[in-house]
């Protein structure tokens, strides 16, 4: 078998078993790797680490919301405290003012009342004020939030549409990868077939290899000169393993 190519120009194998073998484990390494790439795509991992994020995210922001709905009530409430305070303050100036009353003792306790009232007015609206910075704070970190959960939402969606497209690929390569395999399988004697299927499965994945200058092309060790010889003068159709790592081996 020599160095000529195992693959003819349509792709088919062109020699004995040793090559096809060799032909079909270039289309199994080809369907594995296909198949591991469509587990492990890196936009998938990216995928679900910004899915993990967003989860993160909509939590955090669901809880500063609820942080800034209450505080909202309270500043509401608050001006509403601050509203009827200056109402009252009003109406006692208004009565103050009017003339109506003549009593010096009482427009006294009007005018503490006033003072008073001032004193309140200003210090709600003083609390008021820091309700509402805080509120404008809160109201920044939503939106900033809201910006990086639009930002990965966009993210996630343009992952999924490659993750779709390549996969779209893949299976089209696949496709005509395994219909090629199946050909190659016609060629080759069924038992070898299932011999090279067996060595596949618990080889990882490599059930035959070449001969590289006298070294095994699956576990790389350099094998007996007496048993290169023997792997170069085996009859057609009959082939042997690497002592070593157990894969059929094609000379
Ligand atoms: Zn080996």
């Amino acid at each position: 078998m020599g160095d000529a190519s195992p693959v003819g120009p349509g792709g088919e194998p062109t020699q004995g078993s040793g090559a096809a073998l060799l032909f079909l484990q270039e289309h199994d390494s080809r369907i594995m790797a296909l198949r591991n790439e469509l587990s492990v795509m890196p936009e998938r991992v990216e995928l679900q680490l910004i899915a993990a994020r967003m989860g993160e995210m909509k939590v955090r922001l669901g809880e500063v919301a609820r942080i800034r709905d209450d505080l909202k009530a309270r500043q509401e409430d608050l001006d509403s405290r601050v509203d009827k305070v200056a109402e009252r303050k009003r109406k006692i100036e208004g009565r103050l003012y009017s003339g109506e009353v003549s009593s010096p003792h009482d427009l006294q306790a009007m005018s503490a009342e006033v003072e008073n009232l001032s004193r309140q007015t200003s210090d709600l609206e003083d609390e008021e004020l820091g309700m509402i910075e805080e509120l404008d704070k809160l109201s920044a970190e939503i939106d900033d939030m809201e910006r990086a959960v639009d930002a990965m939402s966009e993210r996630s969606e343009e992952l999924a549409d490659k993750i779709q497209a390549r996969a779209v690929e893949i299976d089209a390569e696949l496709t005509l990868v395994i219909a090629d395999r199946e050909k190659a399988v016609a060629q080759i004697p069924s038992q070898l077939v299932f011999a090279y299927d067996v060595i596949r499965d618990r080889s990882g994945g490599i059930g035959a290899v070449a001969l590289v200058g006298g070294r095994c092309g699956g576990c790389h060790l350099d094998l007996p000169e007496a048993e290169i010889e023997r792997i170069r003068k085996a009859p057609p159709g009959e082939l042997r393993t690497c002592e070593s790592c157990g894969r059929l081996i094609v000379p």
